[in-house]
């Protein structure tokens, strides 16, 4: 796709932080936010209170009182990363929105050059962490792993270590907009999208203050809502496992067949049971996969996204 650079002036960008209990770093997060975004005059600060207990929220409006770039959302509870993004991206007003987190690991620093790509014409820009040696392996491991696993069951594309920090143009967030699923993987979603897509590396800092608030239990979670999302292939599976024991049960029946023919090894009545269980166990799992698959469908379906993005900025020269 041939690239339109956007010339239009002047034009606002928009800044979304999801914080979770972020006292320690919202206000050093402020402070570089601005001293990133100083040459663009018109700006605003999306921070998602994402259900804090502790004083984030208070800093936030301290911050909103002081200056009125900063807009505080606060959710009613403890929804989860993906909606507190979710809900700063849908309240954001720019031409460009910007995500990053709370935590400083992504450098505001970067965002000139995020805004910079946006106005050679990119619609999204994406940004890619650079290994970083000091993750303990387990963590680099099963990044890795999941990335691996999702490319293969599902159809959308996720760049390894592609982080929810990036830049997404007005038609872009329009889309995810109109995407409501409970199962949120805003990742997925992005490349889902299309439009035209680049990708920025960056080094991720070391957290700033506190502790992740990612367990273990919260990444395989969103790991497994992240392929079950976007794939119907697990639901698939059961096709493929059924046809396999059917097969085996073949095998196994012509050796029935023979030992009940040729050999008297067998007792009365233990060829037809044996065979028939081996054969009903085989058609029983084809038949839960085919009833997996339309459930997938279904299940797809019911997701009402659209099943076409029609752009809305013209390319140059088109009237
Ligand atoms: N976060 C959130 N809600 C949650 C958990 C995390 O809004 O339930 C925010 C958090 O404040 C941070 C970002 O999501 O801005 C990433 O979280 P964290 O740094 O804990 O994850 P990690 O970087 O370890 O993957
Ligand atoms: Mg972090």
């Amino acid at each position: 796709m041939p690239l339109t650079p956007r010339h239009q002036q002047p034009f606002k960008v928009s800044v979304v932080v999801p914080c979770f209990n972020e006292e320690g770093n919202v206000a050093e997060l402020y402070a570089q936010l601005c001293e990133a975004v100083k040459e663009y005059p018109d700006v605003e600060f999306v921070f998602v209170d994402d259900g804090s207990t502790d004083s984030t929220i208070q800093i936030l409006e301290q911050l909103a009182a002081k200056d009125g770039r900063v807009r505080p959302l606060a959710l009613s509870r403890n929804f989860g990363h993906q909606f507190a993004l979710k809900a700063g991206l849908d309240h954001a007003e720019g031409d460009c929105v910007i995500s990053l987190d709370a935590d400083l690991q992504h450098p505001p620093s970067l965002i000139p050059a995020l805004i910079a790509k946006w106005s050679e014409g990119y619609d999204v820009v994406y940004t890619v962490r650079e290994d970083d040696p000091s993750l303990p392996w387990h963590k680099r491991a099963t990044s890795k792993l999941f990335y691996r696993l999702m490319s293969r069951l599902s159809s959308v594309d996720i760049h390894p270590g592609a982080a929810d920090f990036r830049l997404l143009d007005r038609e872009v967030v329009e889309v995810l907009r109109q995407c409501g699923e409970n199962h949120l993987f805003i990742r997925g979603l992005v490349s889902w999208a299309g439009f035209s897509q680049v990708a920025m590396a960056y080094s991720p800092n070391p957290r700033y203050a506190g502790r992740t608030n990612y367990s273990l239990r919260k990444m395989v979670s969103f790991a497994l809502s992240g392929i079950t999302a976007f794939s119907i292939r697990p639901l698939q599976l059961s096709i493929f496992v059924g046809l396999f024991i059917a097969f085996l049960a073949g095998i196994y029946g012509l050796y029935v067949v023979y030992a009940f023919a040729f050999t008297d090894r067998t007792i009365p009545g233990w060829s037809s049971v044996a065979a028939s269980v081996l054969f009903i166990g085989g058609i029983q799992l084809i038949m839960l996969g085919i009833i997996g698959e339309y459930l997938g469908k279904t299940f797809i379906e019911n997701k009402k996204r659209p099943t076409y993005i029609v752009r809305r900025r013209k390319a140059q020269g088109a009237s």
